[in-house]
C-alpha cells in the first residue's frame, strides 16, 4: 500500500452513502473486519434523502416500516413523529445512523466515482473519482440508487428562460421562496403529487402541466398517533420478520381474495375503508388480484375515478385528472396529502399537455399547442433515468474492457439483480433484476447487503478469489424476470420501470415483480448451495 491517501489498496470500494452504503459500510468494516471506503458525491449521508428537499417530500413507507432493522437498539432508541416520515426527518434519522456507527470517518464526500476498471492483471477492481482518487479493491459494490439520476427533458429554449427552474431531486438546500411567484410544475408523478400541494399554498399563482393523469391516494398521515408508535416498538420482531418474508416488504396482511367474487356493495365498503385508512394499504390489502386481472383492477380504478369526480369541483378539470389510459398501480402507486383538492384552488391550473404538449420553453415561461403560460419557476418534476442511469454516468469496465453500458445495451443484465456476468467480485445494492423498487427499500436493501456479506466472509474463509457470475445463470435470471414481470399488469403503462420515460432506452422491466420473500428464499437456497450459479475462483489452486 502506498502512503498517498489518493492511491490505496482496500477490500472494498462502495459507491453511495444511503442506506444502501452505509449498511454495507457497517457490515464490511465493524462485521466482517475489513478495509472499505465509501464514495459519496453528497457533503453528507442520506442519498435519496439528501437530494430530494423538494416542498412535501416525505417517504410513502411507514415511518416504523422505513428503518434499519438490523440493530434491535437503533430501532428502539429512535421514535418517529408520524405515519410517514419527512424528508429532513428521514436526513436526521441517517444521521444519526451515521453517528452512533460512526460511520463518516469512512465516508469520502464530495467525490464522484468517475471510473471503475476491473484489472485481469491483478484480480483488482480500479476505481477513480473526480478528486483524483485511484484505488485498488477486491470487491467493487455500488448503493447507487434506483432513482438517483435526475432527468429534465430535452425541451426547446430551456436555456433562454429568464426565471429559476430546478428538479425535484436537485433541490437547494436553501429551499425556494414561492411566495407571489407564478409557478409551473411539469409532471404528475411521486415528486409532483407531493410537492404540488405545498407549493399552491404558497405560489402566487401555480400551473400544472401534466402529461398522464395519476391514481392517487390519500395517505391520512393524521391518523397514526405516537401511542401507537409506542406500542409498536413492542412488536418490532414480529412486524420486521414478516415484512422480510413478504411480497412488499411491509407486515400487512395481504389481501388474497378477487375483487371479482364479490357483490357491488362490498367491493364498495372495502374500498372505502382502505380510502379512510390511507396509504399503500388500499392496494395491498383490499383484493389479491387487482395487481393481475385488468377486470379486478378495473374495479379499484373506477373506485378512484368516483373519488376524483366527488372531490374535485370543476366537471373539467375532474374529467382531465382522470386516469384511463393505464391500469391502477401499473405505473408507481402514489399517495398524497390533498392532492385532488388542490384543483379546487383559486390560484391552481391544470394543462393537459397530453393532448397540447409543450412546444418550447421561452424567456418568459412554457408555450403549449395552445398558448402561452408566464412563469417566473418552472419545477421539473419529471423523475429518473431509473435503475440504470447511475450506473451509465459511471465507466464501469468488466474483464477484457466491456463496458457495463454496452452489455446493457438492450437492457440491464445481472444474475439475482446482483452481479452481471463479466464483472468478478461487483455487487449492486438493489440493483436491475432485484425486488427493489416495488419493494419497502429498507428490508430489500439489508437482504442485498447481508447476502452480499455473507457471500465475502464466504469468500474469505474458503480462500476464494474471485466469484463471477455464470453467464448462463445470469440469462435465466434474466427470463425469469422477464416472465414474471410479463404476468402483471406493469406492462400496460409507459413507466420508468420500463424506461419508457427516457426516450431511446429499451423497453424492459427492470425490477424483480416476484416480491421480496420469494426473492430472499432464492438467495437463501443460492448461498446455501455454496453459491450456485457463481464461477468461484480460488486463491490457491485447490488440491483433490
Ligand atoms: P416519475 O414517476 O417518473 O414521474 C415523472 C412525471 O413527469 C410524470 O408525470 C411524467 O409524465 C412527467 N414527465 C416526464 N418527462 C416529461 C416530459 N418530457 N414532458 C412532460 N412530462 C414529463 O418521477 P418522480 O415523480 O420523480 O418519481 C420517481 C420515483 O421516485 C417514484 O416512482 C418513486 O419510486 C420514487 N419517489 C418516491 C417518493 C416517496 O416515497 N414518497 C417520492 C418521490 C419519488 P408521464 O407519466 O406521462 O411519463
Amino acid at each position: 500500500m502506498t502512503t498517498d491517501t489518493r492511491h490505496v489498496e482496500l477490500d472494498a470500494v462502495v459507491v453511495g452513502a444511503g442506506f444502501s452504503g452505509m449498511y454495507m459500510l457497517y457490515r464490511l468494516r465493524d462485521v466482517l473486519g475489513l478495509s472499505a471506503r465509501v464514495f459519496e458525491a453528497g457533503d453528507d449521508v442520506g442519498g435519496t434523502w439528501y437530494w430530494n428537499r423538494y416542498p412535501g417530500a416525505r417517504c410513502d413507507s411507514e415511518s416504523y416500516l422505513y428503518c434499519f432493522t438490523f440493530d434491535k437498539d437503533l430501532a428502539q432508541e429512535w421514535t418517529w413523529s408520524g405515519k410517514y416520515p419527512e424528508q429532513p426527518e428521514i436526513l436526521r434519522y441517517l444521521s444519526h445512523v451515521a453517528e452512533r456507527f460512526d460511520l463518516r470517518r469512512d465516508i469520502q464526500f464530495e467525490t464522484r466515482v468517475t471510473a471503475a476498471h476491473f484489472r485481469e492483471d491483478l484480480n483488482r477492481w480500479e476505481i477513480e473519482t473526480d478528486q483524483g482518487d485511484r484505488v485498488l479493491a477486491r470487491y467493487f459494490i455500488t448503493g447507487v440508487g434506483c432513482i438517483s439520476a435526475g432527468q429534465v427533458p430535452d425541451i426547446k429554449g430551456l436555456d433562454s428562460f429568464q426565471g429559476e427552474w430546478h428538479h425535484t431531486g436537485a433541490w437547494p438546500h436553501e429551499g425556494v421562496d414561492f411566495t407571489g411567484k407564478r409557478v409551473g410544475v411539469i409532471g404528475t408523478g411521486s415528486s409532483g403529487v407531493q410537492a404540488i400541494p405545498v407549493i399552491a399554498q404558497q405560489a402566487g399563482h401555480l400551473t400544472v402541466f401534466q402529461r398522464t393523469p395519476q391514481y392517487t391516494i390519500p395517505a391520512r398521515h393524521g391518523t397514526v398517533t405516537p401511542e401507537f408508535l409506542d406500542e409498536v416498538k413492542g412488536r418490532y420482531d414480529e412486524i420486521f420478520e414478516k415484512s422480510r418474508w413478504s411480497r412488499g416488504g411491509t407486515h400487512y396482511d395481504e389481501a388474497e381474495g378477487s375483487a371479482l367474487e364479490v357483490d357491488d356493495d362490498e367491493r364498495r365498503r372495502i374500498y372505502e375503508a382502505a380510502w379512510e385508512q390511507g396509504g399503500f394499504k388500499f392496494l395491498l390489502t383490499t383484493f389479491g388480484d387487482i395487481t393481475f386481472d385488468r377486470r379486478a383492477n378495473d374495479t379499484a380504478a373506477e373506485f378512484i375515478r368516483s373519488k376524483i369526480r366527488e372531490i374535485v369541483d370543476d366537471p373539467e378539470t375532474a374529467e382531465k385528472l382522470m386516469p384511463r389510459d393505464h391500469p391502477f398501480a401499473s405505473k408507481r402507486a402514489l399517495i398524497d396529502t390533498n392532492y385532488f383538492d388542490t384543483y379546487n384552488r383559486e390560484n391552481v391550473d391544470l394543462v393537459d399537455i397530453r393532448h397540447a404538449p409543450i412546444e418550447a420553453i421561452t424567456a418568459n415561461g412554457i408555450r403549449t399547442r395552445e398558448g402561452e403560460y408566464e412563469l417566473d419557476v418552472i419545477v421539473f418534476a419529471t423523475g429518473y433515468d431509473g435503475m440504470t442511469g447511475a450506473f451509465n454516468r459511471i465507466d464501469i469496465r468488466g474483464r477484457g474492457g466491456e463496458a457495463l453500458k454496452e452489455k446493457w445495451a438492450e437492457g440491464p443484465k445481472a444474475y439475482l439483480g446482483l452481479s452481471p456476468a463479466g464483472f468478478p467480485n461487483m455487487f449492486m445494492i438493489t440493483g436491475p433484476g432485484s425486488p427493489s423498487v416495488l419493494s419497502n427499500m429498507p428490508p430489500t436493501i439489508e437482504q442485498h447487503v447481508e447476502f452480499v456479506s455473507d457471500f465475502v466472509e464466504y469468500m474469505v474463509e474458503h480462500g476464494i478469489e474471485l466469484a463471477e457470475a455464470d453467464a448462463e445463470a445470469e440469462a435465466e435470471w434474466v427470463d425469469h424476470v422477464n416472465e414474471v414481470a410479463s404476468k402483471t399488469l406493469y406492462m400496460l403503462a409507459d413507466s420508468w420501470y420500463l424506461g419508457a420515460n427516457i426516450p431511446g432506452k429499451p423497453r424492459v422491466f427492470m425490477p424483480y415483480a416476484g416480491g421480496l420473500g420469494v426473492y430472499r428464499e432464492k438467495c437463501n437456497e443460492i448461498a446455501e448451495a455454496g453459491y450456485e450459479g457463481y464461477v468461484l475462483q480460488s486463491r490457491e489452486p485447490v488440491e483433490v
